[in-house]
């Protein structure tokens, strides 16, 4: 029989992610397709009762909780020691956890100290004649693997956007508080503060509806000759304003600051979308001044509808990689487009 353990981690208001509840819905879609397997909620945080109650109505059988002050700030050995003591209580032998910053880098060694193994970036998890399968993206999203382990427990990190967030409601929660001996070395890093852009300053935004992606061509010469990188600039931002869209771009443009030549200030490396960035998951993609090559529009795996603005009519995006291509200039199109959301809010 498969115990399988939701194990979460409370944020700094002491509730619950969405990514803990895309987490705890693979968990419980799981638990309903295994008949005789159990399902419990592990908690930690500095208090778990309230992210505890805010899903009591899951169908989980037993909540554990590490709680405390220690347990607060994302520090791997405190993690560590609180997320392996929650699986032995629980006797967990599966275990599903959202891959957030915090916990993408404590669960392989949680596996390590329980003798498991575990799975990183899993986008899906099945059973079927009660074998549990997991499955990945390999070679930048080219190939999608499915794969079981007979080795128990086995850790596995759900990619955040891969699944619909559980809707279960909230209850009563009675939660059973685990012991965790911390040696002193333990609380050796203290976290003590966090830095963060500015709102305006933060482009990326995982929630969006809408990947908006700026190519190379917003700052080549245009039809006078001229490049026009500071109105490219007020188009880029005055539309991300307007429709709080994610901000990608092509690695050609990301790339042109260390050539010295013009560039867009608000991009870096961590915009860029493709084989060697990001592969995002959004709604729709809209993408702009972009030739739409391959190695860029792998990252574009996860895109439900794909758009893109380009001046060549040849280019990757009209050769299948597109739903929707716009043969035009991208300059027209967005001060358009801008023109229209400021008139429509
Ligand atoms: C190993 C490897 C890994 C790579 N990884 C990545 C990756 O992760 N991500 C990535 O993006 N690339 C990656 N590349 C690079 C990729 O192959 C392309 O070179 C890059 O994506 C091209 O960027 P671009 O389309 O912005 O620029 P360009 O190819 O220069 O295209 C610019 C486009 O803008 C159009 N344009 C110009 N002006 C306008 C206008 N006014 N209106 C509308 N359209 C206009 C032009 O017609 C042209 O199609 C990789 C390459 C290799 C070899």
């Amino acid at each position: 029989m498969e115990t399988i353990l939701i194990l979460v981690h409370t944020e700094s208001d002491g509730a619950l992610a969405k990514t803990a509840r895309e987490a705890l819905h693979a968990a419980a879609t799981l638990y309903k397709s295994l008949p005789g397997s159990e399902l419990v909620v592990g908690l930690i945080g500095e208090n778990v009762q309230a992210a505890a109650d805010s899903i009591a109505a899951c169908p989980a059988a037993r909540y554990f909780g590490v709680a405390g002050a220690d347990f607060t700030p994302a520090r791997y050995a405190t993690d560590a020691a609180a997320a392996a003591a929650v699986c032995l209580a629980a006797k967990a032998t599966v275990v599903i956890a959202p891959a957030t910053a915090r916990w993408a880098r404590v669960l392989p060694g949680v596996a390590q100290r329980l003798g498991g193994r575990a799975d990183t970036h899993v986008t899906g998890v099945a059973a079927a004649d009660g074998k549990i399968s997991v499955s990945r993206w390999y070679y930048r999203q080219r190939m999608e693997g499915v794969l079981t382990r007979t080795q128990r427990p086995w850790v596995i990190g759900i990619d955040p956007g891969s699944q619909t967030a559980c809707e279960c409601g909230p209850g009563v929660a009675r939660v059973e508080m685990v012991t965790v001996n911390l040696a002193d070395a333990a609380r050796r890093t203290t976290v003590i503060g966090l830095r963060e852009p500015p709102a305006d300053a933060q482009t990326i935004r995982p929630d969006a509806q809408l990947l908006f992606v700026t190519g190379a061509g917003w700052t080549k010469k245009q039809a006078d000759g001229q490049t026009h990188v500071p109105e490219a600039a007020n188009l880029i931002l005055g539309f991300l304003k307007q429709s709080r869209a994610s901000l990608g771009s092509s690695k050609s443009l990301v790339d042109l600051s260390g050539e010295g030549q013009a560039v867009l200030p608000f991009l870096s490396h961590l915009n860029q979308i493709g084989q060697t960035g990001a592969t995002p998951r959004h709604a729709k993609g809209l993408s702009t001044c972009c030739h739409g090559e391959e190695p860029h529009t792998v990252g574009w795996r996860f895109i439900g509808e794909r758009r893109a603005v380009s001046l060549d009519p040849n280019c990757g995006w009209a050769r299948g990689k597109a739903d929707v291509l716009y043969v035009a200039d991208a300059f027209a199109v967005m001060a358009k487009v801008n023109e229209l959301l400021a008139a429509n809010p």
